[in-house]
């Protein structure tokens, strides 16, 4: 399990509670009846809703509120709301990765497509739904970005409850991780003796350890991007996350800036990320993708043309690309969507990464187009 990222890990826990098909599809041999959908081959319908791939067992949730003509805004928040809830998924909300000392820090955003309007809220501590809380900030508020302790306050005075996010799990990794990089801890990362510590950290617990090591070496990040277009073409988008693990208190990264992490046009689409933040916020990700939509290309191709932006930033230097992996996930009026990676995959040698769509008839896994088609096992 050491190359694994918390993406699949959480994505394995999965298939027992939801579906047989993610499971295979992980341990890259689905039949060909459950194979992910070839993202060119996703057809545009309407109303649709994506998200990345850690949503798939949420989607039907927005997907019902979209059936019953209810707002786009309000069918992505009440997807990745499931996401934020779940203790499990240490990328987004409670049980979310915490920053160097301890303290959970989450950013979200969102846009509502038919109003043109937009709320975002950044570092946020004790707060769990953050989606909504950016939704609130929209809604309540005529500013459109809330961050650190006025956020938290805004949100108790809103009726949001306070709680410690993190879970028992994500505070034993992140004892195991102080214990790595403390100037006091003598004897080393790699040192029997650092290898002994987070053993009795984790009772023995063999994937529990494995996971705790890939996660300190590879400090991880991960995020709920999610979009949805109703009957009518009205658009909205929303991200979640916790943000990049072990990060400086006050760190922000793309997901709460609108046009980087979540953007929305009416007239076009919807845009969203998820992987290394700051590479998307030098490039205006989201505006890119849906200037590109607006100017004709696919949701596949505009989310590509980002990346290649990424790429032109380091020369297209594979080396110093290797080092991150960042995902972008489009859908266009129509109900096209797209989604594309800056690699083909970063945790097994087959198959593709992939994100979550639910057409009207299922949630399902669809691939990303990969920019380059190799494998980066630091993603
Ligand atoms: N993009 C998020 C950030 O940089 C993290 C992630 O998507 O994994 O904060």
């Amino acid at each position: 399990m050491g190359i694994w990222s918390r993406r699949k890990f959480f994505l394995m826990s999965l298939a027992s509670s939801f579906t047989a098909g993610a499971g295979k599809l992980l341990a890259g041999s689905l039949p060909a009846n459950e194979a992910p959908l070839r993202a060119a081959a996703v057809p545009g319908t309407r109303p649709i809703i994506i998200s990345s791939a850690n949503g798939l067992h949420a989607l039907d949730k927005g997907m019902d509120i979209l059936r019953k003509g209810g707002d786009t805004l309000d069918a992505a928040v009440a997807v990745v709301t499931v996401v934020e809830d779940d203790p499990n998924d240490d990328s987004v909300g409670f049980g979310g990765l915490p920053n160097e000392e301890g303290e959970v820090e989450l950013d979200a955003s969102v846009m509502h497509g038919p109003t043109h309007r937009a709320g975002s809220v950044a570092a946020v501590r004790r707060i769990k739904n953050v989606a909504r809380l950016a939704q609130t900030v929209m809604q309540e508020t005529n500013h459109v970005m809330m961050v650190g302790e006025g956020a938290r306050r805004f949100a108790v005075a809103e009726g949001f409850e306070e709680m410690n996010l993190l879970t028992e799990h994500s505070r034993k990794i992140w004892l195991a991780w102080k214990a790595s990089s403390s100037m006091n801890w003598r004897p080393g990362v790699d040192s029997p003796e650092w290898k002994e510590h987070v053993r009795a950290i984790f009772d023995e617990d063999e994937a529990k350890i494995a996971y705790a090591e890939r996660v300190i070496a590879h400090p991880p990040t991960g995020t709920i991007p999610c979009m949805a277009v109703d009957e009518k073409g009205d658009i909205s988008a929303t991200t979640t996350t916790s943000g990049l693990a072990w990060k400086i208190p006050g760190r922000v990264g793309d997901s709460p800036i609108i046009g980087a992490g979540c953007c929305v046009d009416n007239e076009v689409g919807a845009a969203g990320s998820t992987g290394k933040g700051e590479e998307n916020i030098k490039i205006s990700g989201g505006h890119t993708i849906i200037e590109m939509m607006r100017r004709g290309k696919s949701p596949e191709e505009a989310c590509l043309e980002a990346l290649g932006r990424i790429a032109r930033n380091y020369n297209n230097d594979k080396k110093k690309l290797s080092t991150f992996h960042i995902f972008f996930y489009a859908l266009n009026k129509d109900g096209v969507p797209g989604a594309a990676s800056l690699w083909r995959n970063h945790y097994e040698e087959k198959g593709h990464s992939v994100y979550a769509v639910h057409d009207g008839t299922q949630a399902r896994l669809a691939e990303c187009k990969p920019f380059f088609d190799e494998i980066n096992a630091h993603g």
